[in-house]
C-alpha cells in the first residue's frame, strides 16, 4: 500500500497536473471556508451554507483526482470524480437561487443533475462512449454557469457592479467550458490519445483560472451584499421598515435638487401621533410599538412610489411629497388624518384608536434646502397640536398661499 502510494505519488508529482490540482484542492478548501465563516457569522443566510458545502464537494473532487491511483479500477474513479463534480454544480446554482429567491425548486436541480449523472454511468459502464461520458460534466458545467447568470442578472432592475462583474465571468467561463465539451466528444466512441490530450492541455490550461475566478467574483459578489445591508441598516428604521432621519436626510437632499432643477414644487408634510405616550403608559411598550407599525402602514399605503417617508422621531414621522403642490399636500394630510382616525388597531380584541397631527409646507423660492420646508412643516405642526390636535395646520407665512379646500382659515399669530 505504502509502496504503490509512493510509486502513485512520484508518478504524479512528475506531472504539471498534479501542481494545479494541489493548488485547486487548497483554493477549494479555503473558498469552503470562507463561505461557512461568512455563514457562521456574518449573514446566517442558507446560500453562504450551500456554497460553503458546494466548495466542500469541490475540494473532494480535485482530492479524489489527485488520489486516482488508489482507486480499485478506472469506472470507480471516474463515477466518485463526476458525481462529486455534480454537486458541486447542483449547489452552486442552488446557493444563487436562494440568494435572490428564484423560483427553481431543489429537486428540480437534484433530478437535473440526476439525469446527467445517469449518462455518465450508462456512457462509462453500460455503452463505453469515451467522448459522451467525458462532455457530459463540462456541458452541464456550462449550463448551469448559464443559468447563474442569468439568474443573477435579472435578479433586480439595476445589477450592481459586483453582481455584472460575476455574470460576465460565469458567461465567461460557460463558453470555456462549452468548447471543452466538444473538444471532449471529438474524442468519439472508443476514444483517441490525441483528443483526450488536447482536451486535457485546454481543461487544466483554462479550468483554475474559470473555476477560481468565478469563485473570486462570487466572494465580491457576497462582500457587495453585505456592504449594501449595511448602508440599508444605517437609513431604514428597523421596527418599521421606513426610512430614519439619516434616510430622510439624504433622500430630502435628493428631492430638492430635483425640483430645483426640474422648477417643480416639492412639499413636506410632518406628523405625530397624539398622546402617544397614553398608549404606552396604558397598553405598555410592546403596543406602543405595534401602534407606530400600525401607524406607518396607514402612512404607506396608497402614497405614490417616488413619495419618500420616514420615521424622524420616535412617533414623529415625515413625507415627502415630490411635483407636489401647497394644497395637494394638504388634501394628502388630510386624507392621512382620516385614515388615521377611522382605522383602529386590534388590541386584545378590543379597538384602540388613535389620531395625529400634521404639519405641511411647501417649497418656496427663499429656500436653501429641504429643511427650510422641513423647519416650517415642523411649526405647522406645532400649531396643530396647539390648536387641539387630531388636525392638520400649514405655517402661517404660507397660510397666504393656500387658498381653499377643506382646511380650517389660519389665523395670523
Ligand atoms: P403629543 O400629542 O403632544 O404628541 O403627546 P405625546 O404623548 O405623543 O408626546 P411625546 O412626544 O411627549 O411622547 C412621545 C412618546 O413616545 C414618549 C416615548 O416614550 C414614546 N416612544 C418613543 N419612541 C418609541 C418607540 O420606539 N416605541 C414605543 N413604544 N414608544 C416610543
Ligand atoms: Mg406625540
Ligand atoms: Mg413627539
Amino acid at each position: 500500500m505504502i509502496t504503490s502510494l509512493v510509486m502513485a505519488s512520484a508518478w504524479i508529482m512528475s506531472t504539471p497536473v498534479f501542481y494545479i490540482l494541489i493548488v485547486l484542492v487548497l483554493t477549494s478548501a479555503m473558498i469552503s471556508t470562507i463561505f461557512f465563516i461568512a455563514w457562521k457569522t456574518l449573514v446566517q443566510k442558507p446560500f453562504t451554507l450551500t456554497w460553503s458545502l458546494a466548495f466542500l464537494a469541490a475540494t473532494c473532487q480535485w482530492t479524489a483526482t489527485l488520489a486516482r491511483a488508489e482507486f480499485p479500477n478506472f469506472q470507480s474513479y471516474w463515477l466518485t470524480t463526476n458525481a462529486l463534480a455534480m454537486i458541486l454544480i447542483t449547489l452552486g446554482v442552488r446557493g444563487h437561487c436562494q440568494r435572490t429567491a428564484c423560483s427553481l425548486r431543489p429537486g428540480q436541480l437534484w433530478l437535473a443533475a440526476g439525469v446527467v449523472f445517469a449518462g455518465v454511468i450508462w456512457t462509462s459502464v453500460v455503452t463505453t462512449h469515451v467522448g459522451i461520458s467525458t462532455a457530459l460534466v463540462p456541458a452541464a458545467a456550462a449550463l448551469s454557469l448559464f443559468l447563474s447568470a442569468a439568474i443573477v442578472a435579472s435578479y433586480r432592475e439595476a445589477v450592481r457592479p459586483a453582481e455584472y462583474a460575476a455574470v460576465v465571468m460565469m458567461i465567461l467561463f460557460g463558453v470555456l467550458q462549452v468548447i471543452a465539451a466538444l473538444l471532449a466528444l471529438r474524442q468519439g466512441a472508443a476514444g483517441n490519445d490525441e483528443y483526450r490530450a488536447v482536451f486535457q492541455h485546454f481543461n487544466f490550461l483554462t479550468l483554475p483560472a474559470g473555476y477560481i475566478g468565478v469563485s473570486m467574483f462570487i466572494i465580491f459578489m457576497l462582500a457587495s451584499d453585505l456592504s449594501e445591508k449595511m448602508k440599508e441598516i444605517a437609513v431604514v428604521d428597523q421596527l418599521t421598515g421606513l426610512l430614519n432621519r439619516r434616510g430622510f436626510g439624504e433622500q430630502g437632499a435628493v428631492a430638492y435638487a430635483s425640483a430645483r432643477r426640474s422648477s417643480r414644487p416639492v412639499s413636506v408634510i410632518m406628523t405625530d401621533i397624539d398622546r402617544f405616550k397614553f398608549i404606552n403608559d396604558a397598553h405598555g411598550h410592546a403596543v406602543g410599538d405595534r401602534a407606530l407599525q400600525h401607524f406607518s402602514a396607514i402612512l404607506k399605503s396608497g402614497r405614490r412610489t417616488d413619495d419618500t417617508i420616514a420615521r424622524v422621531g420616535g412617533e414623529e414621522f415625515a413625507l415627502i411629497l415630490p411635483g407636489t403642490e401647497l394644497h395637494d399636500a394638504i388634501a394628502v394630510a388630510e386624507g392621512l388624518c382620516a385614515d388615521i382616525e377611522s382605522t383602529p388597531m386590534q388590541v386584545d380584541e378590543k379597538e384602540l384608536r388613535m389620531t395625529a397631527s400634521f404639519g405641511v409646507s411647501t417649497i418656496s423660492k427663499n429656500d436653501t434646502g429641504l429643511g427650510d420646508i422641513v423647519i416650517r412643516a415642523d411649526r405647522a405642526l406645532y400649531r396643530s397640536k396647539r390648536a387641539g390636535r387630531n388636525r392638520v395646520d400649514i405655517e402661517s407665512s404660507q397660510a397666504l398661499k393656500y387658498k381653499g379646500g377643506s382646511l380650517r382659515p389660519v389665523a395670523a399669530e
